[in-house]
This record gives C-alpha cells, sequence and structure tokens, in this order.
C-alpha cells in the first residue's frame, strides 16, 4: 500500500526512523540520490514509519486490516 512522506516536513536524513524500523526495507536510504526511498511493492502497510516518524512526516494508507 502506499506510502507518502510530506518531504516539506521531513528532513530526508539518512539516519530516519521509519528506515530503521521498517521490517521489509521498503524504505530505504538511496545512495545515489541522497534521498529516501520508498518501494511501496515491499510494504505490508504495518504503519510502524508513521509511528516511528518524530514529525509526523510519513502518512501510510489505511487498509482494511489498520481500520
Ligand atoms: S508501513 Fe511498515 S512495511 Fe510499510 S514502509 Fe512503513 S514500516 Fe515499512
Amino acid at each position: 500500500m502506499p506510502v507518502l512522506i510530506n518531504f516539506k516536513i521531513c528532513d530526508n536524513a539518512k539516519e530516519c526512523n521509519g528506515i530503521d524500523i521498517c521490517p521489509t526495507e521498503a524504505l530505504f536510504w538511496g545512495e545515489k540520490n541522497n534521498t529516501i526511498i520508498i518501494e511501496n511493492s515491499k510494504c505490508i502497510s504495518c504503519g510502524k514509519c508513521e509511528k516511528a516518524c518524530l514529525v509526523n512526516a510519513i502518512n501510510v494508507a489505511k487498509t482494511k486490516e489498520r481500520n
């Protein structure tokens, strides 16, 4: 499911809590472009990154399981 990052408030750092906590590596640091990358096909919509983000920049689309 889609993960959206609001880059207006995200500090786009390699030390992102979302990257650290993601169990499937759907969020990772792109060395080439120096940015957080989201691979939505790997995301299981667990919501951990959303909770871990200190500035509430991450939004995970809701699924039936999470409603
Ligand atoms: S919702 Fe879970 S699986 Fe998806 S990007 Fe966030 S931490 Fe990773």
